[in-house]
């Protein structure tokens, strides 16, 4: 059905200029939507992408402090489809991680997980700052001639058996083989598909920003376990003014982390400093704007609808406790894209079930046992119950005590 030569078009074109027809057209260019259309159309495979939005907000001069933890895997996938290389900020290698377990103003439990340079051969994550991937995706996504890049723009889709039409607000007019919702956890197309969605609330919010500290984080992450949430500290790249830079995401109870986010800069850094459970970055100060984000976890019951498929936020949104949540989505891309090429050099039709039935049987029960990890992780050590704490302080210290099992939970991490 998709017949029409493809051609570059992109969101400077006018609204009179006609959209090629497409293989793939893909709602929503957020990291995960737009890394899946630049991997595709790296591949000459005819890709458009469609976002309500215009791209370019996160291009803001302004240090904005957010930054995503990107495992191995999703490294290798962001080169395949030529963003990494686009990143204007070096990210900064994890090498070392610290799970331990406290309470505020005190001193972490002696029982201790490290993760260290000797249990994997390469770091376990980079540490890129948001703006920074936006910057690149925005770039990438204007260097293949076989994608149409349509933004800011509405998408009304309409699917059949045999294709799918997709109108935008401006009159045109485009076929596609199939298409990806990548809009986000409100996806507008997972609700008009009828797909039901099971949400779990858990009560936080997370704080997220930046902080420069006194001492060189040396590459580590710090994962320390509060009643109220999880407290992490993600090494960040120095800059000119933070030579020792990193992020950190607080969870806290609803409402008290909204009390937290807006203390004055040194009560605020004082309130940090307790919850790190060690003293070894000294003094903190807080560095750019605070975002408070209400905490839940969200699934689709299923990844797809007829000539449809769910990707990312849009089919899953777990708890930030692992850092886990974009990695999922570009777990995601890894598998679809793995399908899509494998289809194209077949000549085979994009949409039809047995490829889309495929990326389900994928994906999915890999993101439910993420899932479900990530929310048992957070029920058991948001407690204050002495029983549970003294039973996961012995359950965290033996598995640092048996490093083949270390090595297992670094690769699962990893996305290797
Ligand atoms: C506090 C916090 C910390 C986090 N930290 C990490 C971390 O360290 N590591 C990690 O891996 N993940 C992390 N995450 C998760 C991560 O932010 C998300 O998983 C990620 O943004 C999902 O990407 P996405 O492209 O699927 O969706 P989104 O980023 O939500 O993008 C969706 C896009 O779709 C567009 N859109 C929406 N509706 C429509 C429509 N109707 N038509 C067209 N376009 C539409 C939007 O404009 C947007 O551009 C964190 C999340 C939170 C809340």
């Amino acid at each position: 059905m998709v017949a029409s030569p493809a051609s570059t078009v992109s969101d400077s074109m006018s609204a009179s200029s006609q959209v090629p027809d497409v293989d793939v057209c893909v709602i929503g260019a957020g990291p995960v939507g737009a890394t899946l259309a630049c991997r595709l159309a790296r591949e000459g495979i005819r890709v458009a992408i469609v976002d309500k939005a215009p791209l370019a907000p996160m291009e803001h001069p302004d240090f904005d402090g957010r930054a995503y933890a990107i495992a191995a895997g999703p490294k290798t996938l962001l080169e395949e489809a030529g963003v990494w290389e686009l990143l204007p900020l070096e990210s900064c290698p994890i090498e070392e991680i610290l799970v331990t377990d406290g309470r505020p103003g005190e001193p972490a439990s002696s029982l201790f997980l490290e993760f260290t340079r000797e249990d994997a051969s390469q770091p376990f994550g980079w540490m890129a700052e948001a703006r920074a991937l936006r910057v690149a995706l925005n770039e990438a996504l204007h260097m293949y001639p076989t994608l149409s890049v349509l933004s800011p723009a509405e998408a009304k889709v309409e699917r059949k058996a045999e294709g799918a039409t997709i109108r935008l607000n401006d009159g045109r007019v485009f076929n596609a083989a199939l298409v990806v919702a990548a809009d986000g956890r409100k996806s507008k197309l997972r609700s008009e598909a009828g797909i039901p969605l099971t949400k779990l609330s858990y009560g936080q919010t997370a704080i997220v920003c930046a902080i420069a500290h006194e001492f060189p984080h040396d590459n580590g992450a710090l994962e320390h376990f509060l009643p109220a949430g999880p407290f992490a500290q993600l090494p960040m790249t120095g800059t000119e003014n933070h030579p020792y830079l990193s992020a950190i995401v607080w969870s806290d109870k609803d409402g008290t982390a909204e009390r937290f986010a807006a203390l004055p800069d040194d009560v605020f850094a004082r309130e940090i400093e307790r919850r790190m459970g060690n003293t070894r970055l000294g003094k903190v100060t807080p560095v750019g704007r605070r975002w408070t984000y209400p905490l839940s976890a969200q699934y689709a019951q299923r990844y797809t609808d007829t000539r449809l498929l769910l990707v990312g936020d849009a089919a899953h949104g777990i708890h930030p406790i692992a850092g886990q949540g974009l990695n999922l989505g570009f777990r995601d891309i890894i598998a679809l894209s793995e399908i899509l090429i494998a289809a194209h050099h077949k000549g085979e039709d994009f949409g039809s079930p047995a490829l889309l039935a495929r990326y389900q049987a994928r994906c999915r029960p890999a993101n439910m046992l993420m899932l479900a990890a990530t929310d048992t992780l957070d029920r058991l050590f948001s407690n204050n119950n002495p029983v549970i704490r003294l039973a996961r302080d012995l359950g965290i210290a033996s598995v640092h005590r048996l490093p083949a099992l270390r090595k297992a939970f670094v690769r699962h991490a990893m996305g290797l």
